[in-house]
């Protein structure tokens, strides 16, 4: 099961992938994650990105796509993988794909789950003082949806085109949308 996640920051894209991650027994590769942990261990990389990260701006193709190729590279994707927070941008769509043919791998599930924006900011709002992430912030957290919309958003009309994309309901309860999800996954 090769799976993308797509949606708003805030749109419970990452509660939702541990959910399927351990459904379908799959690993769970956040580009986000793998960023923090990049800044938190004072790595070049980390330091390289550590001021981009804290904008709420995106990293540069070129970065993130060596990162996930050097992940999805690992042993333990053989069998499958979710992308979550990848791809941003269209030149990251079209990079993965390439990517993907290299590897061989099958038909990729391009979920993307929708949410009001009004919903988004209260979800964002409500994260801020429980989180410990320096980038969630209201600031910051208005700046990354505008970034979303900008240069997020049309990377699901690629995948509309290419036909792959499936688009699930994020309102409702945690397990309701996970209901959708499986439900589209056809399993
Ligand atoms: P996330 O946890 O997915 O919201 O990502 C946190 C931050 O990491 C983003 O605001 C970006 O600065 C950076 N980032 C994560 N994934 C990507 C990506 N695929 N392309 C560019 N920047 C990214």
């Amino acid at each position: 099961m090769q799976i993308v996640l797509l949606g708003p920051p805030g749109a419970g894209k990452g509660t939702q992938a541990v959910k399927i991650c351990a459904q379908y027994h799959i690993p769970h590769i956040s580009t986000g994650d793998m960023l923090r942990q990049q800044v938190a261990s004072g790595s070049p990389l980390g330091n390289k990105v550590k001021s981009i990260l804290d904008s709420g701006e995106l990293v540069t193709d070129d970065i993130i796509m060596q990162v996930v190729e050097a992940r999805l590279s690992q042993s333990d994707c053989r069998n499958g993988f979710l992308l979550d927070g990848i791809p941003r941008t269209v030149g990251q769509a079209q990079s993965l794909t390439t990517l993907l043919l290299k590897m061989g791998a099958a038909k990729l599930n391009v979920l993307q789950i929708n949410v009001p924006d009004a919903i988004l900011l209260e979800r964002i709002e409500a994260r801020q003082g429980q989180s410990s992430r320096s980038d969630d912030t209201a600031e910051v957290a208005a700046k990354r949806l505008k970034v979303y919309w900008e240069q997020t958003a049309p990377v699901a009309n690629y995948y509309e085109q290419v036909g792959n994309l499936v688009k699930i309901d994020g309102v409702g309860a945690v397990d309701e949308v996970f209901n959708r999800i499986t439900t589209a996954l056809g399993t």
